[in-house]
């Protein structure tokens, strides 16, 4: 279904959405056109919000709590279409209503300035008032891992703002969008405020980036299409929340134990695919071997398979194609000398959790962004090594270091190039209370409640 001026509509021409992990059709995400994509973008442009802040709010507390009250139609929905296990998905659903109850507050903060003018020469006494305005049409473009996260971490604080909005699901994972989108309406988000397309990536992807009724996108997917989008859409406002090598360092006098456990959480959740996983972890050589036995045991105890049992950790990966992609990437790592510790081999989309030490720098694993269950340990000398490693790659989004030294945790937390740097936890640390977001190619602006909302208003400045 496409939303357009308020109404919902019915393609011919839909795109399968399929479990993948049986197989079967799950849903239907219906193939806009060109001129649809652009007739939805211009329709949510010319609607113009009488809604207050009080409204915005309450249409942001409604809609947390009736997600809370359905949350088993939410968690059935996200497994179905990612293949994300039960219990994982209840957790995204509760981060889903947390970060509407957050952003529902917000919606109440959004504050100027007073600025008095007569500080130059002149003696010039204006007041000078800032307020903060909505930049437009946010046009919200999302990836397929965490399918209603993803989508709730763009819409909630453009709302909370009193923007319209253009959504662009993934085509994957189309799902949980709409149902997030109906929710948001029978709450009392004006239907005429939001427009929702799906289809071929390129045709309504490129069109929304290229269409002059767009005043902002905000993006979040891979560095790829994130930096074609970068190339196409022109001056205006953009955020980009793209992919990461996410690294973990463990150094000689760390918490072996809780750096295991964190390590394990970061890179097997979701089926490692998270953009904030744990994508390499950096281990000083002296504490290395304990390290490893301690990861082998933590990822000996996740069980992972058919998402739909309640008893798994982990579900599958979207497709046996990015499953593929990461098993030939441990394949290559092992032989070019990698020593494979953990592993069970892939089935279908099923790969399970996969544990290698002796990871080469250079070896494609590491070097890219391996969207899959992996651990792949790299023995480093010491912190300078491990800092001079990570900065010295394209990405920067999170970063975790184990140390009981403040100093050298310091030193860690100022020399890493990355968005953010955790002390004794694992690159995936999240709260929807700080900025998130990356540097290098691992993308530019900042999530998280009221960082967002900054990022999708505008300072206008009164002068009085
Ligand atoms: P993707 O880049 O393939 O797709 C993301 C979205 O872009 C989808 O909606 C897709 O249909 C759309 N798209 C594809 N081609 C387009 C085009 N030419 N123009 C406009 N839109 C286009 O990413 P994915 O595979 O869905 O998601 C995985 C990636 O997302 C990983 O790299 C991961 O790290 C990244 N990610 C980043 C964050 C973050 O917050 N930094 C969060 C989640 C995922």
């Amino acid at each position: 279904m496409l939303l357009i001026d308020g109404k919902w509509i019915e393609t011919p021409d839909r795109i399968a959405v399929h479990n993948p992990f049986s197989g079967e059709i799950v849903g239907y995400a219906s193939r806009a056109t060109r001129e649809q994509t652009l007739l939805a973008a211009r329709c949510a442009k010319a609607y113009e919000s009488t809604l207050t802040a009080w409204d915005r709010s309450e249409i942001l507390r409604g809609t947390a709590a009736q997600i809370s009250r359905q949350e088993q139609q939410f968690v059935a929905q996200i497994v179905d279409e990612c293949g994300a296990a039960v219990k994982e998905a209840r957790k995204e659903v509760r981060r889903a209503v947390t970060l509407l109850e957050v952003c529902a507050e917000e919606a109440r903060r959004i504050t100027g300035e007073a600025i008095p003018t007569d500080v130059t020469a002149d003696r010039k006494r204006n007041l000078a008032v800032t307020i903060r305005v909505p930049v437009g049409l946010v046009c919200a473009i999302t990836p397929f891992n965490r399918p209603l996260n993803q989508v709730v971490v763009k819409l909630a604080p453009a709302i909370a703002a009193n923007n319209s909005v253009i959504l662009k699901p993934s085509e994957k994972t189309p799902l949980s969008a709409a149902r997030f989108v109906r929710c948001l309406i029978e709450n009392g988000l004006p239907p005429s405020m939001v427009s929702l397309v799906t289809g071929d990536p390129q045709e309504v992807g490129e069109t929304l980036v290229t269409c002059p009724d767009v005043d902002m996108i905000t993006f979040t997917g891979s560095r790829a299409v994130g930096e074609r989008i970068a190339r196409n859409a022109g001056m205006i406002r953009t955020t980009f929340e793209l992919g990461d090598s996410g690294a973990l360092i463990v150094l000689d006098d760390a918490d072996l134990a809780a750096a295991a456990d964190a390590a394990a959480k970061g890179a097997f959740a979701t089926a490692g695919q998270s953009c904030r996983g744990v994508k390499r972890i950096l281990v000083q050589e002296s504490v290395a071997d304990r390290f490893a036995d301690l990861l082998v045991a933590e990822a000996g105890k996740l069980s992972f398979g058919d998402p739909r049992r309640d008893d798994n950790d982990i579900g599958c990966l979207i497709d046996d194609a990015a499953a593929r992609v990461v098993e030939e990437r441990v394949h290559e790592s092992v032989e070019a000398g990698a020593v494979l510790l953990h592993g069970s081999p892939r089935d279908g989309a099923v790969l399970g959790p996969q544990v290698l030490d002796f990871v080469t720098k250079d070896s494609a694993l590491v070097r890219e962004e391996t969207f899959g269950p992996c651990a792949p340990i790299v023995r480093v000398q010491g912190l300078d090594e491990a800092i001079e490693w990570i900065n010295s790659g394209d990405y920067g989004l999170q970063t975790g270091v184990f140390t009981a030294d403040l100093h050298r945790a310091f030193e860690a937390a100022h020399r890493i190039r990355s968005g953010a740097v955790i002390v004794n936890d694992g690159p995936q640390f999240e709260s929807p209370f700080i900025p998130f977001g990356g540097v290098k190619r691992s993308g530019l602006g900042r999530e998280g409640a009221r960082f967002a909302i900054e990022e999708m208003t505008t300072v206008k400045t009164i002068v009085f």
